[in-house]
């Protein structure tokens, strides 16, 4: 793994003397330290900047470094922004924009016009927000004192927001097959996204799958089994099901290392060779973050991986999940999603079990191992990533994740229930109307602003549906999305 860090680049000009600059480096410095400690990666202070040949150097520097996730400028004092034009045109890191200062309070007796030259940040912010509105730059605007809770809550999250844009500029999918036979929504324009994402997307014969399947061995599938045995309560006697997901998961792996890609689909209409759908498989694979999509769904399972990456650890509670099934009882109305084998376990309650059934859909001869769960209760995302001819839309719904309320004990499958907002039947009707597929990413830490600022950053359309969006609302701001992604 690449190291990640974070520059802060501080805005100036030289009319204020060696005696002010060093004061604003110190505290800059200072700051970057301070608020490091309660950041997910490291905050480090680069420059202060007082010229446009300063600004297009640590640009430069940005651009080339693979470590810099992303560059946080401040101006504590006036920095006068043509300075900045050229460097920010150049910029091709996600920038946000703090506009913050040192000082919490204004100091009564001690301010006079030297307190007001050092400290005027109120000034200079906004001359640097004037220049990043004229060049229609993405950025991330957060106000606020540099040491309030909230205002490291979103820095926080704006860093993990530029984890997931690296790791989509970096993404490689492997595909084992194509998509299922007739399916709309998994398809999409492969060279747009590589475009507009970075991502490769390439297919890979399932006959050179099964021939690194033969490849593993005994002694390797003992000891991922291990692992199997050390983190989930093996709940079958067949042993010999367990072991051949073992032997998919190695050979997948293998695969994946070799090529870089992060993530991968298959669908169970192309196993020819294999004798199982991979489910417990495909799971401990999601569980160490690689991204999954079923039906040759490559959209989700790259979105998958990104949002996995932007989580805790660069690992979060995130997951492939597909909408099945709704409880419409008035007053306790939820949707509950599973996948025929593979949810990833970091949406689990408890710890899961390792169960074997039978699967009737595709070429499965003997019955596939899976892990079966519930999924933790919380608020959480689903998102969609779809294809809308011309532009990639990103969709995503608030949801509230429950206790399933009831065990469902021959449901052979991991599952989740959640009440989507506003409410099950608008949120419905807003989810169909926007288009989104029945494949979707399920996230417990990746959030609304974050997707936002993912996508603007990305440069694709994002709808977001929550406790205030009405179908009727949503239809005219989709109408209106439409024209301007047409003239974009
Ligand atoms: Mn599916």
């Amino acid at each position: 793994m690449n190291e990640k860090v974070f520059w802060f680049v501080i805005g100036s000009q030289t009319l204020y003397g060696d005696d002010v600059l060093r004061t604003v480096a110190d505290r800059a410095a200072e700051m970057a330290e301070k608020m490091s400690k309660s950041l997910p990666y490291p905050l480090i202070y680069k420059v202060t900047s007082k010229s446009n040949s300063e600004i297009r150097e640590i640009v430069r520097q940005a651009n080339f470094d693979t470590s810099c996730l992303g560059i946080v400028t401040w101006c504590h004092t006036f920095s006068p922004s043509k300075m900045w034009l050229d460097g920010l045109r150049d910029l091709q890191k996600p920038w946000c924009h703090l506009a913050t200062q040192y000082n919490r309070e204004i100091p009564n007796e001690e301010i006079d016009m030297d307190f007001m030259n050092l400290n005027q940040a109120a000034h200079g912010d906004r001359e640097h927000g004037f220049m990043g509105a004229r060049l229609r730059k993405p950025r991330k605007i957060i106000a606020g004192y540099w040491q309030d809770e909230d205002v490291l809550r979103r820095l926080a999250k704006w860093q993990r927001v530029c984890v997931g844009v690296e790791t989509s500029r970096n993404m490689k999918v492997m595909r084992f097959g194509d998509n299922m036979r007739e399916v709309a929504v998994t398809e999409g324009d492969k060279v747009e996204a590589q475009i507009k994402l970075g991502w490769q997307v390439n297919t890979w014969a399932v006959g050179d799958l099964v021939k690194e399947m033969d490849k593993v061995t005994e002694a390797e599938i003992d000891s991922l089994c291990a692992g199997y045995a050390a983190q989930y309560d093996i709940a079958t006697d067949n042993i010999r099901a367990i072991r051949y997901q073992a032997r998919e998961e190695i050979a997948m792996k293998r695969m994946m290392d070799r090529e870089g890609c992060r993530a991968f689909s298959n669908t169970f209409q192309d196993l020819y060779g294999m004798e199982q759908l991979p489910g417990l498989a495909s799971q401990h694979l999601m569980s160490q973050g690689y991204g999954y999509g079923g039906e040759g769904d490559w959209k989700v399972s790259a979105m998958t991986a990104i949002m996995k990456s932007m989580g805790q650890d660069g690992n979060g509670a995130s997951a492939f999940m597909e909408d099945y099934t709704y409880h419409l009882v008035p007053g306790s109305e939820y949707s509950l999603g599973a996948h025929m084998l593979e949810v990833c376990p970091s949406l689990a309650a408890g710890k899961p079990r390792i169960e074997t059934h039978h699967l009737g859909i595709g070429m499965n001869e003997k019955d596939p191992a899976r892990l079966v769960f519930e999924g933790k209760a919380g608020a959480g995302v689903v998102a969609s990533l779809i294809d809308m001819g011309g532009r990639l839309r990103l969709i995503c719904q608030d949801i509230e994740a429950v206790k399933p309320i009831m065990p469902m004990p021959n449901l052979p499958v991991a599952r989740v229930m959640w009440r989507a907002l506003p409410d099950l039947a608008t949120g419905v009707e807003c989810w169909i109307t926007a288009g989104g597929a029945h494949h979707t990413v399920l996230s417990y830490d990746v959030d609304a602003e974050m997707l936002r600022d993912w996508a603007r950053i990305m440069d694709i359309e994002f709808v977001h549906i929550g406790a205030d969006t009405t179908p009727e609302k949503l239809e005219d701001e989709l109408l209106v999305k439409d024209l301007i992604w047409k003239l974009k």
